[in-house]
């Protein structure tokens, strides 16, 4: 990890004040009027905090957390540090132009995927993630603290300006699209990213009975929904596989309920080493708001 001479909340406080205008209170969505290392104050005297971890609490009400977050979420810091969504993060850069984008990621959770995206770009990029869960956001706030910029927030009250961003990228999260439409800019995308049937099957062989309905995964209706609301919208295949090294195999089970929810059978180590190389295969649902899909 880097060493910043500034602590996070004065970097986080450097971040909002030099990308003010992208922002809006989830209140009341008129501006912030003033910006200090304590926090921001839109218009209408609503108030919001730089924690110590340097990120902004913008919700009302209280986070969502379970006993179970930090540890799933700290194996997927593991896991996606190695690399496992780098295949997707790559076909994501590709649909972008080269100009620097401004970048929303929902519900980021530990950042990783958000944090890679900035280092295959260039670090060219405005981003900025959120997620409902404070945990996730207190470990994405390790990252890059000077560039990326992360909140707790609720996706149907986005923190953002009407019309100031480029992308909102959606990596295996629940959706908001008349928000994502309010705060994209004439010309932005809404890239969803959604398993397909194969999405780490080896993973679910290992956990899951044959004939268990979890065992395979259907996308079909998530994605005629997204196309129903953008029929001009395009569907990108994304399909590799990754080697996953044996330290990180538990750790792949530990973060799987992040994705199903559901309890499933205890992986013995035989189990483990069958998950020596895993499938990545996903589908990027993309619709550019100049196209007339919106
Ligand atoms: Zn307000």
């Amino acid at each position: 990890m880097r060493h910043y001479k500034l602590k996070k909340r004065e970097l986080a406080a450097r971040w909002v004040a030099a990308h003010q205008s992208l922002l809006a209170c989830p209140i009341c969505q008129a501006g912030f009027e003033a910006v200090t290392d304590q926090g921001l104050r839109c218009a209408n005297g609503h108030q919001w905090d730089f924690n110590r971890a340097g990120s902004v609490h913008f919700l009302t009400g209280a986070s969502s957390e379970n006993a179970y977050d930090r540890e799933m979420l700290a194996a997927r810091r593991r896991v996606l540090a190695a690399g496992l969504f780098d295949s997707i993060i790559a076909a994501v850069a590709k649909e972008l132009p080269a100009a620097p984008q401004r970048i929303i990621d929902v519900g980021t959770g530990e950042g990783t995927p958000l944090a890679r995206l900035n280092q295959v770009r260039g670090e060219i990029d405005t981003l900025t993630g959120f997620d409902i869960s404070k945990v996730g956001v207190q470990l994405a706030t390790q990252l890059a603290p000077d560039q990326l910029f992360f909140s707790v927030a609720d996706l149907r009250h986005l923190p953002f300006a009407t019309a100031s961003w480029d992308l909102v990228l959606e990596l295996f999260s629940p959706a908001d699209y008349a928000e994502f439409d309010r705060v994209l800019a004439p010309g932005g995308r809404l890239i969803k990213v959604v398993p397909t049937g194969d999405y780490l099957r080896e993973l679910r062989a290992l956990l899951y009975p044959a004939g268990d309905a979890h065992r395979h995964y259907d996308n079909h209706l998530v994605k005629e929904r997204f196309l129903a609301r953008f029929p001009g919208a395009r569907v990108v295949p994304v399909r590799a596989a990754f080697a996953l090294p044996a330290a990180l195999r538990a750790d792949l089970v530990a973060m799987s309920p992040l994705h199903w929810g559901q309890a499933a059978m205890e992986p013995n180590a035989a189990g483990l080493a069958s998950l020596s190389t895993v499938t990545l295969a996903v589908e990027l649902l993309i619709a550019e708001k100049s196209a007339g899909n919106y």
